[in-house]
């Protein structure tokens, strides 16, 4: 059973519903959309069959609606090619028609207003920074930069601006109805892209509330941490957020691509250390998308994702429009178990974790007890998740068994690093909740009769406080 677990993006290649059933059979804990492409029908389509796929097969099958946010694009319609060292004017489509005549090549960015941010020295980096510009002139609407790079500016194509101080709502007015579609259909997790601060978040949340009847309970938040603004910002972002992906497609752009892996390890360590789960996303396994076999690099690429204990690792364009889909997620699990029966993804140094609560000592003990006396598992109950995710952050070898009463819950929870949920829909007694795991748990081959575990019971809301560690449990 892996501890870490896979969010692979749904797009042509795995559309079909007997390719999501074998994806889930082969690995996959979590489907992400990705709101960038499709209509609304198809991501419809795709969900319906993924909860018939998570029926069918009685697991837990998180969905992630990835918001596209609030990218800057290239405007204009014509291609303009560019030589190195050459000064081009970027302005925006709303200045466009003012500019005044100049034999200058003049390109348009698609968010009026957008110049104002550039300073001088300022980098404008264009299709994932193939081709960069250094600001050297500002003007009213306009700046002038110099390319560093030759090649063809194209329309539509992706523009980070990594030096500026952008001040875009976290939510287009295209976000705001993908969220409101989403919300209807009831998903898991809802990402936010190019998150800068808390206040993004906050304001992302407000917007649910305001969709969503009082008393709905909300999708998990996923913040992508992909901007240097986000960087500067990661502790007030942990603190606002449910969950944190470190994406670094774009984080590879924004920031020097020799700091990616360490801030990943940055990322991940303080993620742990407040309580956030934490996925690991992009370029995992690229050379998948067209060939049957990973290159060596991105076998090391997974491996050290799961020696940095990150929760899930993800795949985008490998799994969305590859042609080896299947093999690619099980390749990326044989990477994973064999990294996780390996020493090499221990914890010999205490991470700083999360041990200051009376809560997290007591949960912390069970994982003590439970290496003591080499249990199969540690099994819990948890309602809200939070029990589960305090129980994950500690990473326990021996993995845990979480029974939930709630399907949202049982979804979300498949996302946490050595989680395996088990839902009993609508159960209210802790002990039967208790009973009803362990005897599914032996019919599924996850605990057998004379295996030993420790059994905490977590604290359910809007009830009684239960805060019991209730000790060893000899399976019979
Ligand atoms: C990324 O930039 O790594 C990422 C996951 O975001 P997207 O693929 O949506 O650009």
């Amino acid at each position: 059973m892996k501890h870490t677990k896979i969010v692979a993006t749904v797009g042509p290649a795995t559309e079909a519903k007997e390719m999501l059933h074998a994806l889930v059979e082969a690995g996959v804990n979590v489907f992400r959309l990705n709101f960038s492409h499709n209509e609304h029908a198809w991501h419809r389509e795709v969900i319906n069959r993924i909860r018939e796929v998570s029926a069918e097969l009685d697991r837990p099958v998180g969905i992630l609606a990835d918001l596209q946010g609030p990218r800057i694009r290239m405007g204009g319609t014509e291609e303009v090619a560019v030589a190195l060292g050459q000064t081009v004017r970027v302005s925006d489509i709303a200045h466009a028609e003012f500019l005044p005549a100049s034999h200058m090549a003049t390109v348009l960015l698609d968010v009026s207003g957008i110049t104002d941010a550039l300073e001088l020295g300022h980098a404008i980096l264009i299709e994932d920074g193939t081709i960069r510009l250094r600001v050297s002139e500002k003007g009213e609407g306009w700046v002038i930069g110099i390319t560093e790079d030759a090649g063809l500016i194209k329309p539509r194509k992706g523009v980070n601006l990594p030096d500026s101080k952008i001040d875009l709502p976290i939510l287009s007015p295209k976000d705001k109805k993908d969220l409101k579609f989403v919300l209807e259909e009831g998903v898991d997790f809802v990402g936010l892209s190019f998150v800068g601060s808390a206040a993004d978040i906050e304001n992302a949340r407000e917007t649910m509330k305001h969709f969503l009847p009082a008393s709905a309970a909300l999708p998990d938040i996923v913040s992508k941490i992909e901007r240097k603004e986000a960087l500067k910002n990661l502790d007030e972002i942990l603190s606002a957020t449910d969950v944190i992906m470190v994406a670094r497609g774009d984080l590879g752009i924004e920031m020097p691509e020799s700091e990616v892996v360490i801030l990943q390890k940055e990322i991940i360590r303080r993620s742990l250390s407040a309580l956030r789960p934490v996925i690991v996303a992009t370029q995992m396994m690229k050379s998948m998308t067209d060939s049957p076999t990973p290159t060596r690099a991105e076998v090391s690429d997974v491996t050290n994702a799961v020696v940095d204990h990150a929760d899930a690792v993800m795949l985008s364009e490998e799994t969305a429009m590859g042609k080896f889909p299947i093999e690619v997620i099980s390749t990326m699990r044989e990477i994973i178990e064999k990294t996780e029966e390996s020493p090499f993804d221990d914890i010999y140094h205490s991470l700083d974790l999360n041990t200051k609560t009376e809560y997290a000592t007591l949960i912390r003990s069970a994982y003590e007890l439970a290496k003591s006396f080499e249990a199969r598992s540690i099994l819990l109950l948890s309602m809200s998740g939070f029990t589960a995710r305090l129980a994950s952050h500690f990473r326990p070898e021996m993995g845990m068994l979480v029974a939930t009463n709630n399907r949202r819950m049982w979804n979300k929870c498949g996302l946490l690093w050595g989680v395996t949920p088990y839902l009993f829909e609508g159960e209210k007694n802790l002990d039967c909740l208790m009973d009803k795991m362990i005897a599914a748990a032996k019919e599924r081959g996850d605990l057998a009769s004379g295996d030993k575990t420790v059994v905490f019971l977590g604290r359910i809301p809007g009830e009684h406080a239960v805060q019991r560690l209730v000790g060893i449990r000899e399976i019979r």
